[in-house]
């Protein structure tokens, strides 16, 4: 795939960054934002909105990354140039690594190719399943409804936790997403089931036959010690994974230094993604991500991705 920047520009002025109080990505710098999602998984934009509200934001380089889905790309696509947005292909895999849920994001993939296809289709069966699963559990635990519930928040049926989260908030069995999911949907909870996603080498490798670079999503999320992670980036580039986001949802300024040191030992190029789902929450709005270190090595760079005026 050769994507066409609508203007090439000298290469980007990194800074020291800063998360929280955002040290944003530099005005006269492209902006890139290599993670979000729409409708057609747990987002609440249509793609033709979500490639509308980045132009308002800004962002010259948009993923999107919808969870084990990419059957929102053609619309965005459709819509990418009139806007001023360049738009790369992505996805973001469910996987699984010793028992644990790991989200492996696909940048520049063709979503046509066939086994990534049919890698994704059996991830969205085992998602099925977990749902109704998922609702069974409620049940038993006094929430009436929440199969069907959930899918009434879910416009493209790719039904996730965040559906049921929705459905559990509105019903008042939760204040906000923060409650909902210690209360519900995690481990221990009611409404947690767990599921036996892609193994981790095969999600890298359909991304990777689809002509795409395979990041490892928000580490900082997983909350594992330092050895595990370490052990977790050495299975992952031996299976072919060349990626990190070192600015991911909800890292801090240490887990951005500590993500920034691990690429730099590991041979991992940088990325930086809002994670964004929702346009009521700022703290994942499109394009509000902080400048990489300056050590890091951009994932830009990557010949998958092929940016002009970026290398
Ligand atoms: P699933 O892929 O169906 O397991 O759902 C995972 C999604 O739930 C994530 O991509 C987030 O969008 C959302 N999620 C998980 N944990 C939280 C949390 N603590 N607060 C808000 N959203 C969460
Ligand atoms: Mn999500
Ligand atoms: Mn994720
Ligand atoms: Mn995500």
């Amino acid at each position: 795939m050769v994507i066409q920047l609508a203007r090439a520009e000298s290469p980007p002025l990194y800074r020291q960054s800063r998360s929280d109080d955002c040290q944003l990505q530099n005005q006269e710098a492209m902006k890139y934002d290599f993670h979000s999602h729409s409708t057609f998984s747990d987002g609440t934009l249509t793609p033709t909105q979500l490639l509308q509200r980045a132009a308002d934001k800004r962002v010259d380089v948009l993923a999107l990354t919808d969870h084990d889905n990419t059957d929102g790309l053609a619309e965005a696509r459709m819509v990418a140039k009139e806007n001023g947005v360049q738009l790369v292909n992505g996805v973001e895999v469910s996987a699984s690594w010793r028992k644990r849920l790991l989200h492996i994001v696909g940048l520049g993939i063709d979503p046509e190719n066939a086994d990534l296809a049919s890698g994704l289709a059996q991830v969205q069966c085992a998602r099925l399943e977990r749902a109704q699963r998922m609702g069974k559990d409620l049940e038993r635990h006094g929430v009436e409804g929440a199969y069907e519930g959930a899918q009434e928040y879910c416009q493209e049926g790719l039904l996730s936790r965040t559906h049921f989260a929705r459905f559990l908030i509105d019903r008042g069995y939760a204040k906000d997403m923060k409650q909902v999911f210690k209360r519900y949907l995690v481990n221990g909870k009611p409404g947690y089931v767990s599921t036996e996603w892609a193994a981790l080498e095969d999600a890298v490798s359909w991304i990777k036959g689809a002509g795409g670079v395979a990041v490892i999503a928000h580490p900082a999320r997983y909350k594992l010690t330092l050895t595990k992670m370490k052990e977790m980036l050495a299975d992952f580039v031996d299976c072919g994974g060349e990626g990190i986001e070192v600015i991911g949802s909800g890292h801090n300024d240490d887990d951005i230094r500590l993500t920034a040191a691990l690429a730099t030992d590991y041979g991992l190029l940088a990325s930086v993604g809002s994670d964004f789902h929702d346009p009521e929450n700022g703290r994942r709005e499109l394009g509000h991500v902080a400048a990489l270190p300056e050590q890091c090595k951009p994932i830009w760079q990557h010949n998958a991705l092929a940016l002009q005026g970026a290398h």
